[in-house]
């Protein structure tokens, strides 16, 4: 039988050779999944040996991030804004960076807002805006059922109550306003989908792909939002590093305001524009 101290480093070299980064990091938390146990506590007693039914379960996991699938797809869950959310295969696990765009909406809200999520994925800043923000009334939009049900589940899990409707963009949302309306929309350029990291390359392109120049969300975003809009609402948006200037672009006819924001690795992440 290996001791949880062979067995982690057999599986960090495996996911090494597979060219997996962090593969130690990733190790450590596939076996933390199975076990139970902190990760830490792993590595601080790993003296021990590891059953023979963990071992089997662990090794499992490890072929899968093998083949490169992403970790919150084996492990089920992501964190955003200090929340735990359950991720699936065929929904956008949620960044980091999208935790931006969370903190610009919430800093215009007072709390009683109508906001909207659309492409809501695993519904991640609606469930985040509305866990902030409980006298909200919060709706959410995306044309994926698998994601509509998981961001259903997501908001039950934490506790938010979340009107979340399947469709495309403001489809299910014909004739309602909103005080803000929030947006991660696909944004990469098909041309550049081939050549995403690997673990990305298993999300779903219907999540990424923004069309031939990235922008074409964004171009229906802004032509369709300002009728869903109270005067003097938000628009914020997720973008593509290099997407601020074309993006507010599309905003300057009916919008005002128009402010980038960077993530915290110094890149535009965010715009933001006020209805006129
Ligand atoms: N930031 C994501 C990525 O680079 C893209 C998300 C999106 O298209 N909305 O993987």
């Amino acid at each position: 039988m290996p001791t949880i101290r062979e067995a982690l480093r057999r599986a960090a070299a495996r996911l090494e050779a597979a060219g997996v980064p962090e593969a130690p990091n990733d190790a450590a938390l596939l076996l933390s999944h199975v076990t139970g146990e902190p990760p830490l506590n792993l590595r601080a007693d790993g003296g021990r040996p590891l059953g023979l039914e963990a071992a089997a379960a662990f090794d499992a996991l490890v072929a899968r991030r093998e083949t490169r699938e992403p970790l919150q797809y084996i492990l089920g869950e992501a964190p955003f804004m200090g929340l735990t959310l359950g991720t699936a295969p065929g929904v956008l696990i949620p960044r980091f960076d999208t935790e931006a765009l969370c903190q610009q909406a919430l800093a215009r809200m007072t709390g009683r807002e109508r906001v909207l999520d659309l492409c809501t994925g695993t519904g991640a800043l609606a469930v985040a805006i509305g866990h902030r923000f409980p006298g909200a009334r919060v709706f959410a939009g995306d044309i994926s059922p698998q994601a509509i049900s998981l961001a259903r589940e997501n908001a039950a899990r934490c506790g938010v109550s979340l009107d979340a409707r399947l469709g495309d963009l403001f489809a299910p949302f014909a004739g309602e306003t909103f005080d803000v309306i929030v947006s991660n929309p696909p944004y990469i350029p098909t041309g550049d989908l081939a050549g995403l990291q690997a673990e990305v390359k298993k999300e779903p392109a219907l999540a990424l792909d923004g069309g031939p120049d990235g922008l074409a969300l964004y171009r229906r975003i802004a032509a369709e939002a300002p009728a869903h809009l109270a005067h003097g609402g938000w628009l914020l948006l997720e973008i593509g590093s290099d997407q601020a200037a074309e993006v507010g672009g599309l905003l300057a006819a009916d919008f005002e305001q128009i402010s980038v924001y960077a993530d915290l690795n110094g890149l535009d992440r965010v715009v933001a524009g006020r209805k006129k």
